[in-house]
């Protein structure tokens, strides 16, 4: 079992296995994208389960895939299958934006998949081609419709934008009446790899819940479950619920259980914070796993304490400008 220098729990891994993706959301990355990861800077799949083996044998017991776009990478469902066999991984998630999912959600629900979310900030496909420059929004319904199929648990994430999508938060949460997903309304954060990027939060949580109360006054707040990072809702009647994420207002931190390793190998404690090791090199540089396992206890042991003073310790005094392409999510 992981616990940090402020006694919190660590048992959950985002790993992001790619920075390369087939979408271009304002929000995330620029419209020509980034500048790619070569092929020697990304940690091989081999290095992923060998770091991710180590973790789960340290004590973590969930791992979400994410990235980029998990499967726009070479022979995802290789990763996810090594994966899948981990002795003490409890669950195997996924982050997708559902564009090439849906031919793999059988061979997902096999491995023991139960969980995915799904990116999807409108349920109209001019506001979808607007916000992610791609005209893939068929195939993101289709992926949604796979996955209720095969029985697996659907949370949709929504990021909240001023002037691009507001209006699609009650067409959003009319989806809960029938389907039985869970939409969660994300706070924009300023990860969209632009450095000029922040341009302040118009939509934080408490007006978003707002907008919502207004159209339903009969929501009701749900206990949220241990370590959630949302305020979890119910509108009677309805088969699914409703969450709200303050990404960007950060309220969370205190129960933060989660690190993330990036695409090249860079173990984050905080989604806010510059890197505190790299994995990859440490392993490339001939480590034995007692001394990568040292090396990670330091950094749990030197976690800050929430996302505003990991915000103000970056190595790069510039503010946050990468995309979140590179960190996960
Ligand atoms: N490509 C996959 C996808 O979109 O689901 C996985 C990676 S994506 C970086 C993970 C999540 O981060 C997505 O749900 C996306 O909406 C969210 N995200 C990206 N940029 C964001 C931003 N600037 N603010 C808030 N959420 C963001
Ligand atoms: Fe791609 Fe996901 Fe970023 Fe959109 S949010 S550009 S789908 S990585």
């Amino acid at each position: 079992m992981i616990t940090d220098n402020h006694g919190r729990r660590v048992n959950y891994l985002r790993l992001a296995v790619t920075d390369r993706c087939n979408l271009r959301c304002f929000y995330c990355m620029p419209e020509d994208g980034l500048n790619w990861l070569s092929r020697a800077e990304l940690m091989t799949y081999e290095e992923m389960l060998h770091s991710c083996a180590l973790l789960v044998k340290m004590g973590i017991e969930k791992i979400r895939i994410t990235g980029g776009e998990p499967f726009v990478r070479k022979d995802i469902m290789k990763l996810l299958s090594g994966l899948s066999k981990l002795d003490g991984l409890k669950e195997l998630s996924m982050t997708t934006n559902g564009v090439l999912t849906a031919p793999h959600v059988a061979e997902m629900k096999a491995l023991g998949i139960k969980s995915v979310n799904l990116s999807l900030d409108t349920l109209d496909a001019n506001r979808f081609f607007t916000i992610t420059r791609r005209d893939e929004f068929t195939n993101v319904m289709a992926t949604l419709d796979e996955l209720l199929k095969h029985n697996i648990e659907v949370k949709i994430n929504t990021v909240v934008m001023d002037g691009k999508n507001t209006q699609d938060i009650l067409p959003l949460v009319e989806l809960t009446k029938d389907l039985p997903v869970s939409v969660r309304f994300i706070e924009e954060m300023p990860f969209n790899g632009d450095e000029a990027s922040n341009r302040g939060l118009q939509w934080n949580y408490v007006r978003i819940l707002e907008e919502i109360k207004d159209k339903f006054p009969s929501i009701q707040k749900l206990t949220d479950p241990a370590y959630s990072t949302s305020y979890n809702y119910h509108i009677p009647g309805h088969k699914g619920s409703v969450g709200i994420i303050a990404a960007y207002s950060r309220t969370f931190c205190g129960t933060c259980n989660r690190i993330r390793v990036t695409p090249q190998g860079t173990l984050k404690n905080c989604l806010y914070d510059d890197g505190v090791l790299n994995i990859k090199d440490l392993m490339r540089s001939g480590l034995s796993d007692n001394e990568l396992e040292k090396n990670l206890l330091n950094a749990f042991n030197h976690r800050v304490k929430n996302g505003w003073v990991a915000e103000r310790m970056r190595v790069e005094k510039t503010g946050v400008h990468e995309s979140m392409a590179t960190i996960g999510g």
